[in-house]
């Protein structure tokens, strides 16, 4: 089984506002929510894909059980932490059809007594699980260092951790040398703390980062593909054209495509080639973390891995 963890997940409630601007009124009767946070969006690439997946992380309130029951309903296994908080929202405008203007809220105060009770499922979680993943942000009440001590016991059990967040909780995290991250490039910017432009400087710096022990640096590029660089090899994926219809969670899809590649124990090559065919099979859908397997196993077909 691959499980995901989403410590801080959303309710994500997206409008359609043609003509949004700041300080008007709008009335819309284009709007849906769904079970968010990016761990989500992983978790139900890969249920769509037809594999095993359990979420976990902490939830509460009335989008808590909001978020819980549309996990039932898709058939997505969880086993979350009840807090006392009540899960955030995340609010998404979508204007002249592809502009988002999006507005997060922070998200409910975890306890300390609330992590521990988390560690101990997480324990146990790590004896059924083959793949575990961590995405997002972590919410107020959690430490900096709380993915570096989840990969850590991962490790110790031989589970291999894919982290996907960004700035300190990155860093942190990288202590620990987890097994995959997938840094885009503001993210891996943001990471270097400096500006990365062409190829080779994307090359630069996830060698810098795969020489601390992270077996594979994936760097997603949007329509440009990915550059990956596992120990002293690099790849390049090359993705054919396609129809853009939404790209918001390409990457928890294409995390989540890597994530199952290694579950079913894919040759690198194909591994890579699965997360950015599941990256793009999500582009060529409205949903966020939608994709149709048709796209994915068509997609599949058409990137092209080239040695760097
Ligand atoms: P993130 O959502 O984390 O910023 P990216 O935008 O880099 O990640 O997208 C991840 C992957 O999804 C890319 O490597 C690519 O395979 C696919 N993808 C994203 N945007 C597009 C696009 N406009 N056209 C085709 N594929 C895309």
């Amino acid at each position: 089984m691959i499980t995901t963890i989403t410590l801080n997940p959303s309710v994500d409630r997206r409008y359609v506002v043609q003509d949004f601007q700041v300080g008007n009124l709008f009335r819309t009767h284009q709007f849906e929510a769904t079970a968010g946070g990016k761990g989500l969006n992983v978790a139900r690439v890969i249920k769509q894909f037809g594999e095993d997946v359990l979420t976990t992380g902490f939830i509460g309130g009335k989008n808590g059980e909001f978020i819980l029951e549309q996990l039932t309903e898709q058939g997505i296994k969880n086993d979350f932490i009840q807090i006392t908080g009540e899960t955030r929202n995340c609010i998404a405008i979508l204007s002249k059809d592809v502009v988002q203007t999006e507005i997060l809220e922070s998200g409910p105060k975890v306890t300390s007594e609330q992590i521990e009770l988390f560690l101990q499922k997480y324990e146990r979680i790590l004896q059924d699980s083959s793949v575990l993943v961590a995405s997002g942000s972590l919410p107020e009440g959690v430490p900096e260092s709380m993915y570096y001590e989840l990969i850590i016991r991962a490790k110790k059990k031989g589970k291999p951790f894919i982290l996907d967040t960004s700035g300190s909780a990155l860093r942190e995290g990288l202590n620990a040398s987890p097994f995959l991250i997938k840094p885009n490039k503001s993210e891996l910017e943001l990471l270097m703390n400096r500006p990365i432009e062409s190829e080779e400087e994307i090359i630069k710096a996830a060698k810098e980062i795969s020489q601390n022990g992270v077996e594979f640096v994936v760097v997603s590029l949007g329509s440009d593909g990915a550059i990956i660089i596992h120990k002293d090899l690099g790849y390049k994926v090359k993705i054919p054209k396609i129809e853009v219809k939404n790209p918001v969670g390409s990457g928890d899809s294409m995390v989540a495509g890597l994530a199952i590649g290694l579950y079913k124990n894919y040759g690198i090559e194909d591994m890579l080639k699965l997360g950015v065919a599941c990256g793009t099979a999500n582009a060529m859908e409205i949903g966020t973390g939608q994709i149709r397997k048709a796209n994915v196993e068509s997609m599949f077909k058409n990137v092209k891995v080239e040695k760097i």
